[in-house]
């Protein structure tokens, strides 16, 4: 398969789903550049494009790139704590985190691949002051590293929030023209009213995406409602625990819901009520099932959130609170949790995370326009439900190529 961005490829396949359109038996895109330049049965794109190069694979389906829109790379399966409760959890993870350091890097270069190789092209990372960035810059995948900052290692919000912005736009320097930083609100029970509200308008004047976690947990709930509970046994009593409302409601009143900002799990405490707050802010959500199931967390309502209008996007999270860095598995896990189509599913896993992102215009679907990030499964999709079919192959080790802006960065059997 030729490596290259230059000159013209079509890549074809037994089954190509564009996501955005119906399959096409044997079809085809055209790509130049790194873009995809049409979209269609393979005899009409090769007959109106005769000096491209064809690769054919017959066997194979062609799905667009998962985007995965909430992770963390820098954690390893091997000593993973003890899931059940949040904060038995987290607990636990602080402790182990002066160990960590001397092998973050090791195990975001890890996490990374792992995500390459399950068809991942897009990866929306976390973590602190954006510590993975190298790992994703080197990784081949497009996607966007979110720095999270913690104020009181730092000083008052407004210093903390002048670091953090401005580490941001350092990280930014030099990088990959698809590789991006920005900034993360960790979650309510670490960073302080003041210092969410002035990141959240900070971010918002630039233009930014902010990455928050949201409403994940009993114990945050218990948390923000009451300012008790195993949140403040870790992090101690302080000023703003105990609001007497929702995570959701607290976070509308620290201006923290918005457009541009996507609010990983809203697995616990989200009623009609918190996803009418949600829906009306235009807030986005990155849905990250496996961990919630490990944490004792709740179960999301995404089938309310995606009638409300609510963007909704998949997320592994970490391989602290997840069993792979595989967002097809994570999104056939979805799927069977709230009983949705294979269709909807491929959707989530692929324009769902683009849409979070804001990036639809650039990838999430197989259209003519957009970066050319795409995947191969070893997979002929029946009759019933050929989407479930190719998320289960992907989900199941049957990623063969991965192609990010017309560049494969994986290849399993050398094709
Ligand atoms: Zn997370």
């Amino acid at each position: 398969m030729p490596e290259g961005r230059t000159g013209q490829v079509i890549f074809a396949t037994g089954a190509l789903m564009p996501v955005s359109s119906p399959p096409v038996p044997d079809g085809a895109v055209l790509v130049e550049e790194g873009r995809i330049k049409a979209v269609g049965p393979i005899g009409d794109v090769g007959r109106e494009n005769p000096d491209a190069e064809v690769r054919f694979f017959p066997n194979y389906a062609m799905i667009p790139g998962a985007v995965n829109a909430h992770a963390h790379l820098g954690f390893r399966r091997k000593d993973r704590p003890e899931g059940g409760t949040f904060s038995g959890w987290l607990s636990q993870l602080i402790e182990l985190l002066p160990e960590k350091e001397s092998w973050t890097a090791e195990a975001a270069r890890d996490s990374a691949r792992e995500a390459v190789e399950a068809g991942t092209t897009y990866m929306a990372e976390s973590s602190p002051y954006g510590e993975c960035l190298p790992q994703l810059a080197e990784s081949g995948m497009a996607g966007t590293v979110f720095a999270e900052f913690f104020p009181h290692e730092i000083g008052t919000p407004e210093e903390a929030v002048d670091f953090i912005v401005e580490k941001a736009r350092s990280l930014r320097e030099g990088l990959p023209g698809r590789v991006n930083a920005a900034v993360s609100v960790h979650s309510p029970y670490t960073v302080d009213p003041e210092s969410s509200r002035l990141a959240a308008r900070r971010t918002r004047e630039m233009g930014w995406r902010l990455a928050i976690h949201l409403s994940e947990s009993p114990e945050e709930v218990e948390f923000v409602r009451d300012g008790t509970g195993g949140l403040a046994d870790i992090f101690g009593s302080n000023e703003w625990g105990g609001v007497g409302t929702s995570p959701v409601r607290y976070a509308q009143d620290v201006e923290l819901l918005a457009h541009q900002t996507i609010a990983a799990h809203l697995a616990t405490g989200v009623s009609e009520e918190e996803v009418e707050i949600l829906a009306r802010s235009g807030v986005a959500a990155a849905h990250c099932p496996r961990s919630n199931a490990y944490l004792g967390c709740g179960v999301s309502p995404v089938r309310r959130m995606l009638e409300r209008g609510i963007r909704v996007g998949m997320g592994t999270d970490g391989l602290w609170s997840s069993p792979s860095m595989n967002l097809f598995e994570e999104t056939l896990f979805a799927v069977d949790l709230h009983g949705l189509d294979g269709a909807t599913g491929l959707s989530l896993a692929t324009l769902g995370g683009a849409r979070v992102l804001g990036i639809e215009g650039e990838t999430g679907t197989l259209d003519a326009g957009k970066w050319a990030d795409l995947a191969l499964i070893e997979v002929s999709p029946g009759g019933g439900d050929p989407a479930r079919d190719v998320l289960e192959a992907a989900a199941g080790g049957a990623v063969a190529v991965t192609v990010v802006g017309g560049g494969v960065i994986y290849n399993r059997d050398s094709v």
